[in-house]
């Protein structure tokens, strides 16, 4: 798995300089979110993700795996989950199981004992096991690699073929909305038909929209990184945000 740069202390936008003036209350001098014309929220969108490379310049999934097959199943248990979690189960899964083909004659009893700590485990080993299945029968033991065959495995959606498609098969097919990314993209301003945050279809029509296609996968991981270490869901550090002049969201949090 590629590593990524330490994150120390981003040094905040004001000391560099880089500050747009605040507003009464606060916040950076930015359109709000519905009256942002296009072209001006690509343009945006387009410095948030050079600044996002410069944070981030190795930003990549940080769920383990050496396989389409280990992505997707990490990707399937990674639900309600955390991914360290995740990766602390996944080794005994895949070296007892390295195959579709065992996956799907495993006995589920066995598998939910191993994923249990990742929470949901019927369902996930329903999952897992129903999606082995399919591939062995359906698509020759292998992971297949176009949105509408993924779709069709038991317990994948959209945002779990987005994972497999964007960070394995590196085809930009889709963005991963998870809860990091739906936070993200409204503080950001970078979606604007979704009603909130767990909106994840207008939120994914939306970044589609607004983003170069050749950056989704690479920008779904960086917004995850950047919303794990800075924009965080219960106190967002602006003060220490390298994205705050591009903000629309900048500091109306702070008291
Ligand atoms: S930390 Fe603040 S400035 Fe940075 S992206 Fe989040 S809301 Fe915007």
């Amino acid at each position: 798995m590629p590593t990524a740069r330490k994150v120390g202390r981003i040094s905040t936008p004001r000391e560099a300089g880089r500050m747009p003036a605040l507003r009464e209350g606060g916040s950076a001098k930015l359109p709000a979110r519905a009256e942002e014309p296009l072209a001006e929220r690509k343009r945006r969108a387009e410095r948030i993700i050079a600044e996002l490379k410069k944070l981030y310049p190795q930003a990549d999934c940080a769920l383990h795996h050496g396989s389409a097959l280990e992505l997707l199943i990490a990707t399937i248990l990674s639900a309600q989950s955390t991914d360290e979690t995740v990766n602390k189960v996944t080794p005994v899964l895949f070296e007892r199981y390295p195959t579709a083909e065992a996956l799907a004659e495993a006995d589920p009893a066995d598998v939910e004992r191993i994923v249990h700590s990742t929470g949901f485990f019927r369902q996930k080993t329903k999952s897992i096991i129903g999606a082995c299945k399919k591939i062995v029968e359906a698509f020759g033991g292998k992971v297949p690699d176009s949105m509408e065959a993924l779709i069709q495995l038991p317990g994948v959606a959209r945002k779990t073929a987005n994972v497999v498609l964007g960070t394995w098969f590196r085809k930009d097919e889709g963005v991963v909305v998870d809860t990091h990314i739906g936070r993200l993209a409204h503080r950001l301003g970078l979606t604007w038909t979704s009603k909130n945050d767990k909106d994840a279809v207008k939120i994914e029509q939306d970044l589609m929209e607004v983003l170069p296609r050749d950056e989704w996968t690479y920008t779904g991981h960086a917004l995850i990184w950047h919303g794990r270490r800075v924009c965080t869901a219960r106190k967002p550090r602006c003060g220490a945000c390298a994205l705050s002049g591009l903000c629309p969201s900048a500091f109306t949090f702070e008291g």
